[in-house]
């Protein structure tokens, strides 16, 4: 453990964290194993110095102390809550994680962190988040959305608080994949009564233009400036030619998420330092696929040169089109005496996240998953799994339901809502790639965009826990769905797990109109290992009416199937796995036991 001292330098990523009981100590030790990379511990009895000297030197504070003595022994030391690092306190009882101070700095996330990782609440009294609106100032700041000015936050957050109408605008006709804002504040306010602006845009304003309401303009990571330049240019040089193209374009600097160059510049110190000096990472392509892309003014004196007719429109187009986005250019080749400069943009693509929730339960959810609804502006699942979310979703989350059955709309629907932009989660139970909505939903998205994953523990890993070890060794799934499978295809799979040894675990095993698929399954099984090899069977799993049961295939066999419905998921062992204290394992490795 580190202590915290005035000696050590600020480290923005440290943790600071006060405990000064025993039952604080074991907490803090709790965070120290989670993040130990970034947990500075104090736990010395000077609780009101330490405090300090962490709220100086760290990135983030967490005080397993009151929350009155933190304020009071902070309260000399506090400035601006924008350079201020958040705090968080945890109560004796370890019950409530509350974002004390720098909520929408870090604060509310942290206490959410916090709470995640000792299993407490996090407590969150922000207005913004108390009214579960995106706070302004940090409103798409995981995609790279950046505040132009802070001074009208204040206004248009109390205008978007108070229910006033808002108008969210966009440059062109794309909107970026941004969470959901309340019902007053959308793309369809009028300008005329709009009463604050929240304008996501690249383009540097023109001053007469200057709106009369309240605007909060977001630069989108969305401009990459492309350029070359002869060997020893300036830095000077290079630089001054980007800012004039994009001045002369019209476009924000704040917008340039890097400067693109070819391969043969990667070390050019000009560019480099231009780049450098305006925050921009650079990002190098080779010649020969700058060479393949079509551009506006190419020169067959660059491609003797260089192997590629151009270097600045080609980098610009190529490093914003990465990843399948499609890229324009905003600003045609420039030049100076030595260098070359042009500026493309990318369209902003809608994003796709397959979630899956788990199996039921709350905390078996991954907090990412849950991050997850957070974020969509659009939520697309079947009736039961929304309403099992429903309390987790911003107000302004537009909720497409569908009942059973309808699972290729579902998905054709959530792929189309990300196509026209949005921030869309699909959501499922179990793990959303297991027997469910990702492969039916990527076999229509196509490159146009971005797919994200969120893993969940689908549900024969959720029975297996309340059935013992079963999943110990080498172990099939097999769904006995013939809806969209013929029974051949199932059996052989089942003939084959039966002679390979697997454990194996039955979904969608038993219907009232598929009633005889599970005793042939089982059949099979037992064909190759006896009687008394060991079945679990757990009806819904992790969920309030749970029901697990430890038997035998024998007595499966004998009649037990019936207990056996949609809701529930069938393991039958290997012939090495055996009852043990009534828990159904199956051993590591066969030969241990020999
Ligand atoms: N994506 C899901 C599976 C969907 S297929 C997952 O990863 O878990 C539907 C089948 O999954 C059901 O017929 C049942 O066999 C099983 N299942 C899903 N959730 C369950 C739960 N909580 N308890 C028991 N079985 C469950």
């Amino acid at each position: 453990m580190h202590p915290t001292g005035k000696a050590q330098m600020t480290d923005s990523g440290a943790i600071g964290v006060i405990a000064v009981t025993e039952r604080g100590r074991t907490a803090a030790g709790r965070l120290q194993a989670a993040w130990p990379d970034r947990v500075r511990t104090s736990t010395e009895n000077r609780a009101g110095e330490q405090l300090r000297s962490a709220f100086a030197d760290c990135g983030a504070v967490v005080a397993f102390l009151a929350v009155g003595a933190t304020v009071r022994a902070l309260a000399p030391v506090l400035g601006d809550k924008h350079t201020d690092p958040p705090v968080v306190c945890v109560d004796e009882a370890l019950q409530h994680a509350v974002a004390v101070l720098g909520g929408h700095h870090g604060g509310n996330a942290l206490a959410v962190e916090v709470a995640g990782v000792l299993g407490c609440r996090p407590v969150v009294t922000t207005a913004s988040d108390a009214a579960s609106a995106a706070p302004l100032d940090s409103y798409g700041a995981d995609l790279g959305l950046t505040v132009a000015d802070t001074a009208p936050l204040a206004p248009a957050g109390a205008a978007l608080l108070s229910g006033r109408p808002v108008r969210l605008e966009f440059d062109g006709d794309r909107a970026w994949p941004l969470p959901p804002l309340p019902p007053n504040a959308s793309t369809a306010t009028p300008r005329e009564s709009a009463e604050a602006l929240l304008r996501v845009s690249d383009r540097a304003a023109a001053p007469e233009a200057a709106p009369a309401v309240p605007t909060v303009v977001y630069r989108p990571p969305s401009l990459v400036v492309g350029v070359g330049s002869a060997r020893g240019a300036a830095a000077e040089e290079v630089g001054a030619l980007v800012d004039r193209t994009l001045a002369e374009a019209g476009l924000s600097a704040r917008s340039v998420r890097a400067l693109a160059t070819v391969d043969a510049k990667a070390d050019e110190e000009g560019i480099l330092r231009a780049a450098a000096e305006r925050g921009w990472p650079v990002r190098v392509l080779p010649a020969s696929e700058l060479a393949g892309v079509d551009v506006p003014n190419p020169s067959e004196v660059v491609r003797a040169e260089v192997g590629t007719p151009s270097v600045a429109e080609a980098a610009a187009l190529r490093a914003a089109g990465e990843d399948g986005a499609s890229a324009a250019l905003v600003a045609d080749k420039r030049k100076s005496e030595n260098a070359t400069a042009a500026v493309a943009r990318l369209r902003p693509r809608g994003r796709l996240a397959l979630v899956g929730l788990g199996p039921g339960a709350r905390d078996l959810a991954a907090p990412r998953a849950l991050a997850e609804l957070h974020r969509a502006s659009v939520v697309v699942g079947l009736d039961q799994y929304l309403d099992q979310v429903r309390d987790l979703l911003r107000p302004g989350t537009r909720v497409v339901a569908s009942g059973l059955g309808q699972e290729e709309e579902r998905a054709r629907t959530a792929v189309a809502e990300a196509q026209a932009g949005a921030a869309v989660a699909l959501i499922g139970s179990g793990d959303a790639g297991v027997y469910a909505m990702a492969s039916p939903a990527l076999d229509f998205a196509g490159a146009d965009i971005d797919v994200v994953g969120v893993p969940g523990i689908t549900a024969a890993v959720a029975a297996a826990h309340r059935l013992g070890a079963p999943l110990g060794h080498d172990h099939a799934y097999i769904s006995l769905s013939d809806l969209h499978t013929p029974w051949e295809a199932i059996e052989r799979r089942v003939r084959a797990a039966a002679e390979g040894d697997f454990t194996v675990c039955f979904y969608n095993p038993r219907s009232r109109r598929r009633d005889w698929q599970l005793p042939e399954a089982l059949r099979l099984l037992a064909e190759h290992r006896p009687p008394h090899t060991p079945v679990g069977y757990v009806r819904n799993a992790a969920r309030d009416d749970e029901h697990a049961a430890v038997t035998t295939l024998a007595a499966m066999l004998d009649g037990e199937v019936e207990a056996v419905d949609m809701y529930t998921v069938v393991l039958v062992g290997s012939s090495a796995s055996r009852t043990v204290a009534g828990r159904f394992v199956t051993p590591r490795g066969y030969t241990w036991r020999g």
